[in-house]
C-alpha cells in the first residue's frame, strides 16, 4: 500500500476484485505502445506457419510445438525476448498472414474499450526477408478494418530497428518489393519506402510516424538523427524507445537530437532528477507543437507487465509509474508486446491496480493520460477525455 493513497476500506466499490476485471475492461482508453508483431499469439504463429507450409522445428521457424514455443516465452532479458520475438516474425509472409494477425488484435482492441490505438510495426523485420512494405501494410490495414468500423480510430507508427544498418539518404527502396540482401534494409531505404507508400496510400490509410526500437544498447539515438530529421520534415509524427535498458542519456539523446515529442517507455529517467522536471515541464518547440498541436508535455508510454516480464523491475511492486505520475510525467498504461508479456490492456490495467495500489484519482489519471499523450487531433482528444470523465463520474 502506498502511503497516503486510499486504504482498502474507503475504495470505491468497484475496485473490488469481483468486478474489477469487468469495469477496466470497458473503461474507455488507449493504446500507444504497441507492436503489432508482439501480438502474435502462439497459436495464430503455428496457424501461418502451417498456411505457409514452414515446417515447425526447422530454421524458418525453430519451435517443434506450441509447448515448445511457449516454453521460449520466458525471457532473461530484452535480447533474450527479442532473440524469440525475431524468429516467430519468420510465420508472417503474406498479406493475408498481416491481415489475420492484425484482425485478432482488432478484436481485442474491440473487446477492451480501446477508443485510439497508435500501433507500432517493424518494417525491416519483414522487409529483410523479402517481403514488400505494402504488402504488411495494406494487411495491417485490412485486419483493422473491422475495429475501424466499429468506431476505434487507429494510427500506425513505422519502427526502425535500431541494430539494423542506418544506411545512407540515398539508399535504393521500393516499397512494393522486399530486398533481396538483408543489408539493403536500412532506416534511411525504410523511411524512403515509407514515404513512397503515403504518397499512393489513401490519406486514411497513410502511416502516421515513425518510432526506434528493438535492442536498445549499444545503439544510441543520435545514430538516427538524420534519418528522423527527414521523418519530421516530410510531416511524420516521431517518437522512440528509450531507458528501458538503455541509460537516461539516451532519453535525452532522444528529444534533443532525434526531436520526438514522446518516449516509449523511458523508466529510467528517474535515475536524472533534472530529465525528470524536463519531461513533465511544457514544451514549446517546433517538434513538440507540430505533433500535439499545442505547447505540451513529453509523455512516457509506460508497459508494466514488459518491465516486469524483460526484468527491468525484477519486483513488480518496485515498477516506478506512480512515482512518474506523482512526479507530474504524462505516463500512460501500455501493454508493448501482449502476446509474450502476459497480457493486453486489461491484464496491465489490473496489474497496475494489483501491484501498486493507485487511487481512483490516479487510475483516472493514467486513463486520461493516455489521451493526452497520443496524437489525435485536439478536438477529438476533448471528446474522449469527456467520455473518461463521465465513465469515471458513473462509477460507484
Ligand atoms: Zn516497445
Amino acid at each position: 500500500m502506498s502511503p497516503g493513497h486510499s486504504p482498502a476500506a474507503t475504495r470505491p466499490r468497484l475496485l473490488d476484485p469481483d468486478r474489477l476485471d469487468a469495469w477496466l475492461r470497458r473503461m474507455p482508453k488507449t493504446a500507444l505502445h504497441v507492436h503489432l508483431e508482439g501480438t502474435l499469439e502462439p497459436e495464430l504463429a503455428f496457424t501461418l506457419a502451417e498456411r505457409n507450409a514452414i515446417e515447425p522445428g526447422s530454421p524458418a521457424f525453430p519451435y517443434a510445438d506450441l509447448a515448445a514455443l511457449r516454453a521460449a516465452y520466458r525471457f532473461a532479458d530484452l535480447g533474450a525476448f527479442l532473440d524469440v520475438y525475431y524468429a516467430a516474425c519468420g510465420v508472417l509472409r503474406t498479406a493475408d498472414d498481416f491481415h489475420d494477425l492484425a484482425r485478432a488484435y482488432g478484436d481485442r482492441v474491440r473487446a477492451e474499450g480501446i477508443r485510439r490505438a497508435e500501433l507500432f510495426f517493424d518494417p525491416q523485420t519483414h522487409t529483410r526477408r523479402g517481403v514488400g512494405l505494402s504488402t504488411v501494410v495494406r494487411g495491417l490495414w485490412s485486419g483493422l478494418a473491422d475495429a475501424r468500423a466499429h468506431g476505434v480510430d487507429v494510427a500506425l507508427i513505422a519502427c526502425f530497428l535500431r541494430d539494423a544498418p542506418v544506411g545512407h539518404a540515398d539508399d535504393p527502396a521500393a516499397a512494393d518489393a522486399g530486398f533481396t540482401d538483408p543489408a539493403q534494409a536500412t532506416a534511411w531505404a525504410t523511411l524512403r519506402q515509407v514515404l513512397e507508400y503515403n504518397q499512393r496510400a489513401p490519406a486514411d490509410e497513410s502511416i502516421l510516424g515513425v518510432g526506434l526500437d528493438s535492442y536498445e544498447t549499444p545503439y544510441p539515438p543520435e545514430l538516427f538523427a538524420a534519418v528522423f530529421a527527414r521523418a519530421r520534415a516530410a510531416g511524420l509524427r516521431c517518437t522512440a524507445h528509450a531507458g528501458e535498458e538503455g541509460p537516461p542519456a539516451y532519453i535525452r539523446a532522444a528529444i534533443d537530437t532525434l526531436g520526438v515529442s514522446r518516449i516509449d517507455h523511458g523508466v529510467r529517467c528517474t535515475e536524472d532528477a533534472a530529465l525528470l522536471e524536463r519531461l513533465a515541464a511544457v514544451h514549446d518547440t517546433p517538434t513538440v507543437v507540430a505533433d500535439f498541436g499545442e505547447p505540451h508535455a513529453i509523455p512516457l508510454t509506460v508497459c508494466p507487465r514488459s518491465n516486469y516480464a524483460l526484468k527491468v523491475f525484477p519486483d513488480p511492486a518496485r515498477s516506478n509509474l506512480l512515482t512518474l505520475l506523482r512526479a507530474g510525467v504524462q505516463v500512460c498504461v501500455n501493454s508493448d508486446d501482449p502476446a509474450y508479456f502476459g497480457g493486453y490492456a486489461l491484464e496491465n490495467y489490473r496489474a497496475v491496480v494489483d501491484w501498486l495500489d493507485p487511487s481512483f484519482e490516479e487510475l483516472r489519471q493514467l486513463a486520461r493520460n493516455g489521451v493526452h499523450a497520443s496524437w489525435m487531433p485536439p478536438a477529438a482528444k476533448t471528446t474522449l477525455l469527456a467520455e473518461i470523465d463521465a465513465w469515471f463520474a458513473a462509477s460507484p
